[in-house]
């Protein structure tokens, strides 16, 4: 199924147009961001919105060679010094960085960026290593995968889906994603704890197999190319909580990941992080407590000589599942896409 975000993009991409914007919308580097690295694509059904989330071994390497012909590769820890002084580069600069903290960016995603000798940086969410994060998603998942009906039982009522073409599957599993997101967390945990009696699935599987444990994590930190970053405590919206759930959510996990690696962890990645969960309150808030050297929104913009003053929210590009494309990567690295998003303004803040 060919979105229409995908079709526009296929069409630009063959045009010269991305060339203008390059000037003014392209900046002096990206940060870029992902989450999940898999083995390269099977034919194996997979629900599309899952797929957004993961690139494949092959594309990350593609997009390393590649980059390494056209940008200075750096990590987080530079990004500040070329900020403060833009015009010593005649190259771009490129960060990569991870969310989450997924197992996989271990075992797969590290050993190519120790082969290209390129740094990388992974944003950590306390629960994935402290394993108490529920990833019911992979569970509702491969229940409806491997299911021909789904029924949900809720205390007032019942849902039942036929769940046997994938039009079927997409659509119960869209449903079902929307149902527990709006649930309270009482209600979300009884309907999940149901699905695994009755479809024989353990949520604490999903956790163990698909997160880096804080041994993975120490391995990790002792190489020079991964920085370790903070992703908060449980990945909660930053604007549903008080200034004092917002402190504990973030130095909490801060102080649990240096005790953890022995360093000081002076990066972070706001949770979400859309205008929609990161406005004026939480940038004013980190701004004062000075708590990071650098935090990332997931805003989409190039950066700027004017986030000198916005290094506490400084905006990314997503690298998405359905878009492992160098010439797309393109639209985005030359500003095209983040200029048509943004009102064509260059310097993305809050
Ligand atoms: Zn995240």
């Amino acid at each position: 199924m060919r979105t229409k975000r995908q079709t526009v993009f296929k069409l630009l991409k063959k045009t010269p147009m991305k060339y203008p914007f390059k000037p003014f919308f392209g900046g002096i580097g990206s940060i870029l961001f992902m989450h999940k690295v898999v083995e390269d694509k099977t034919d194996e059904p997979r629900i599309e919105l899952m797929k957004a989330n993961e690139i494949s071994v092959r594309f990350l390497e593609e997009m390393i060679l590649s980059l390494k012909n056209q940008y200075d590769l750096i990590s987080l820890d530079q990004v500040e010094a070329r900020l403060k002084n833009p015009e010593a580069h005649q190259k771009k600069f490129i960060v990569f960085t991870f969310d989450d903290g997924y197992r996989d960016n271990l075992a797969l995603a590290y050993p190519i960026f120790k082969k290209h000798q390129v740094p990388f940086t992974i944003y950590i969410t306390n629960c994935f290593p402290n394993k108490t994060a529920k990833l019911w998603w992979y569970m509702l998942e491969d229940i409806i995968l491997e299911n021909p009906s789904l029924i949900i039982n809720q205390s007032k009522a019942t849902m039942k889906f036929k769940i046997k073409t994938f039009i079927e599957k997409e659509r119960a599993f869209m449903s079902v994603r929307t149902l527990l997101i709006q649930k309270s967390l009482a209600e979300r945990n009884e309907i999940l704890f149901q699905l695994q009696e009755q479809y024989d699935k353990n949520l604490s599987d999903y956790i163990e197999n698909e997160t880096l444990s804080w041994d993975d994590i120490k391995e990790l930190s002792h190489d020079e190319l991964v920085t370790i970053g903070c992703h908060s405590m449980n990945h909660l919206a930053l604007n549903t909580l008080s200034v004092e759930e917002i402190k504990k959510e973030v130095l909490q996990s801060k102080e649990q990941l240096e005790k953890n690696i022995g360093k000081p962890v002076i990066h972070f990645a706001y949770p979400y992080g859309t205008k929609h969960e990161v406005a004026e309150r939480e940038i004013n808030l980190f701004e004062s407590m000075n708590w990071f050297n650098t935090a990332t929104t997931s805003r989409l913009g190039n950066i700027q000589p004017g986030h000198h003053s916005a290094l506490n929210h400084l905006p990314r590009i997503q690298i998405l599942g359905d878009e492992q494309d160098l010439e797309i990567l393109d639209l985005y690295l030359y500003g095209m896409i983040p200029a048509m998003k943004n009102g064509f303004k260059p310097v993305v803040k809050i």
